[in-house]
C-alpha cells in the first residue's frame, strides 16, 4: 500500500526499505506538526528524490511514525512528482523516554490504540485518502516496559485485524525477543515483524532472532570509516549461514526539521555518516559484496526480493503456514 493507492508487490523494484524524508524531533503535541508549508517541503526534497530514482530506486519505505513529523501529503506530493513509490505507516514511537507519544498512549488500551491505527488503514490517515503501507513502533534498548508491551500488543492486534506488516525501532536483541514473545501470545506468526536497527545486535543474536521466524532490517549504512566493513561481515555470516532471506538492507537517512537563526523552518540532513543521502548502498556497500562473491541473485534478493515480500499485505497469523 502506497501513499498513492495499492499495488502490486512486483511493481515495488529495487526498495530501500528504512528511510527518512521530513522528521521533527521537537516531542509529541508540542506544535502542530508539519511546521513548514506543503510547497517549501515539496521544493526541497523533490529534487533528492529525482535523484533516488535517477539511481534506479523504485520504492522508498517512510519509517516516521505520527508525532516524529510524519507528513502523507508531503509524501504523497513527493511520489507523484517523482515517479518514486512511496510507503507511509501507522503506530508509535516509545523509544526515547516517551517523548514521542501522546497522552492517549498512557490511558488506553492495546484495543483502543489499534482501532486509531485500524481507522487509518480503514477510512485514511489525518483526513486524506492516504492509507498507511506498515506499523511502525520504536521501543527502547531494556526488556519492555508497561507501555512498550501495551504498544506492541497494539501492534499485534492491529495487524491481524489489517495484515500490514510491523516495523519496530528496537534497541537490542533483548527488546527483540521480547517482541517476539508478546508477538506469540497474540497468535501473529513472527514473520509478521520486521526487527529495525538489527545492527545493533552481534552476529550471533542476527542469527537467532531469524531463527525465531522474523525479519532483521540492518538499516544504518553509512560513510563513516568501518561502518562498510562491519555491514559486511554481518551479510557474509547471514549468507554462510544461508538466512539472506529474512535480511533487508537500507541507510536511515533523512532531514530534521529545523528552526534556523532567523526564525524560519529549515531541512537539516540527519548526522549519522552520509553527507550524501540514500547513496552508499548502491555506492560503496554492493560493489564490495560483488567482489566478495555475492551474486547478482543475492543482491536483488536483499534490494528487492525480501522487501517486497517483508511488506506485502497479508495477515500472518501463528500455527497458518507462511508464504516466505
Ligand atoms: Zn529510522
Amino acid at each position: 500500500m502506497t501513499v498513492t493507492g495499492p499495488k502490486d508487490i512486483n511493481q515495488m523494484g529495487l526498495t530501500f526499505e528504512h528511510e527518512h524524508i521530513a522528521t521533527d524531533f521537537i516531542g509529541a503535541e508540542k506544535v502542530k506538526q508539519p511546521q513548514y508549508p506543503l510547497s517549501q517541503g515539496t521544493a526541497f526534497f523533490l529534487t533528492h528524490l529525482m535523484k533516488l530514482k535517477d539511481s534506479g530506486v523504485q520504492t522508498l519505505i517512510e519509517c516516521t511514525p505520527e508525532y516524529i513529523g510524519r507528513d502523507v501529503k508531503l509524501l504523497r506530493e513527493l511520489s507523484e512528482q517523482s515517479g518514486v513509490n512511496i510507503l507511509t505507516n501507522t503506530g508509535y514511537y516509545a523509544a526515547v523516554d516517551k517523548k514521542y507519544l501522546p497522552k492517549h498512549t498512557f490511558s488506553e488500551t492495546a484495543e483502543q490504540l489499534a482501532a486509531r491505527w485500524i481507522d487509518e488503514w480503514e477510512n485514511g490517515i489525518n483526513g486524506t485518502d492516504i492509507k498507511p503501507g506498515f506499523i511502525k513502533l520504536g521501543v527502547g534498548k531494556k526488556s519492555l516496559d508497561s507501555i512498550e508491551q501495551k504498544i506492541v500488543r497494539a501492534g499485534a492486534l492491529a495487524h491481524l485485524n489489517t495484515g500490514l506488516k510491523i516495523a519496530i525501532h528496537t534497541g537490542s536483541s533483548v527488546a527483540a525477543n521480547d517482541e517476539l514473545d508478546i508477538l506469540e501470545e497474540v497468535g501473529v506468526d513472527a514473520c509478521a515483524l520486521i526487527v529495525v536497527h538489527a545492527q545493533n545486535a552481534s552476529s550471533e543474536e542476527q542469527i537467532k532472532l531469524i531463527k525465531r521466524g522474523c525479519w532483521i532490517s540492518l538499516d544504518g549504512v553509512n560513510q563513516k570509516p568501518g561502518t562498510i566493513a562491519r555491514y559486511i561481515d554481518f551479510l557474509l555470516a547471514l549468507k554462510q549461514e544461508n538466512l539472506l532471506g529474512q535480511v533487508l538492507i537500507s541507510h536511515d537517512d533523512g532531514w530534521s526539521v529545523i528552526q534556523k537563526e532567523d526564525g524560519t523552518i529549515g531541512f537539516e540532513l540527519f548526522n549519522f555518516g552520509n553527507l550524501s543521502p540514500y547513496s552508499s548502498i548502491l555506492e560503496l556497500l554492493i560493489p564490495r559484496l560483488n567482489v566478495l562473491g555475492f551474486t547478482q541473485e543475492d543482491i536483488d534478493q536483499l534490494l528487492i526480493k525480501n522487501p517486497a515480500k517483508a511488506f506485502m499485505i497479508e495477515v500472518c497469523e501463528r500455527g497458518v503456514k507462511a508464504k516466505r
